[in-house]
């Protein structure tokens, strides 16, 4: 499977997964449509599915004009399927949905939003992840919980290290300079901001990320307890820097 990243709108991440094999194309969270129909157009790679993590109009604003230009079948959580007008099919927690011979599983990882799903595909140790695990950060929790989100940490954490964490927003450094004040003596942490900054200086992107270096270094995954998650939580909600 070969991922390509289209950037949108301010700071989102389009992905695009190919598989070679089928010739069937994936994209993710489109927040628009046209860097994604240019981007597939220079791989002459058509199109075929759309797979939404949840409502949010920055990663369901492409879904309408992509699915007129490409016909793509467009596949979300059944939990926000009132949010979501596009979708062909409505997923929950164990579903698989396929790309070719690919096989993604449905995880649901409430908190951000209600509904809020992930894409795990175990075989390509790739996971799309939206908004709820980012480079050492986490999404807002807009409606649920310090304990679902750290319930959903956990379970990601306990997937296999290697995997590949596509998430759906550059908010690394940012991110990072909570998370030192949250553990200035992480040395794993302090290795990793050098080279966020550096990549950032040059304009490079920073993700994907691995659940191995999450694990080392994002103070929401590595928070012992709910309270020190929701500790945590609020006090990046208040961080300025
Ligand atoms: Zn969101
Ligand atoms: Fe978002």
């Amino acid at each position: 499977m070969e991922i390509v990243r289209v950037p949108a709108l301010t700071d989102n991440y389009i992905w695009i997964a190919h598989d070679a094999t089928s010739g069937e194309t994936a994209v993710i969270d489109p927040a628009e449509a046209q860097p994604v129909l240019d981007a597939a157009a220079a791989r002459g790679w058509r199109i075929t599915q759309i797979w939404n993590t949840h409502w949010h109009p920055d990663h369901t604003g492409g879904n309408a004009a992509l699915k007129a230009a490409t016909g793509a079948r467009v596949t979300g959580p059944a939990a926000e399927a009132g949010r979501i007008p596009t979708l062909d099919r409505q997923v929950a927690g164990g579903d698989r949905v396929s790309l070719g011979s690919l096989n993604a599983k449905v995880m649901e990882v409430p908190a951000h939003t209600a509904g809020h799903i992930a894409y795990h595909l175990a075989g390509e140790a790739v996971l799309f992840v939206g908004d709820t695990l980012f480079a050492m950060g986490c999404g807002r929790l807009f409606e649920g919980n310090a304990g679902q989100m750290h319930a959903n940490l956990q379970r990601l954490a306990a997937l296999p290290p290697e995997t590949r964490v596509f998430c759906a927003h550059e908010y690394t450094q940012s991110n990072g300079r909570f998370a030192l004040t949250v553990e200035p003596d992480n040395a794993a942490l302090r290795r990793r901001m050098e080279e966020v900054d550096a990549a950032r200086a040059a304009g490079e992107a920073t993700v994907p990320t691995t659940i191995a270096l999450e694990r080392e270094t994002n103070p929401f995954m590595r928070a012992v307890s709910v309270e020190q998650f929701a500790e945590r939580r609020h006090g990046k909600d208040v961080f300025r820097g």
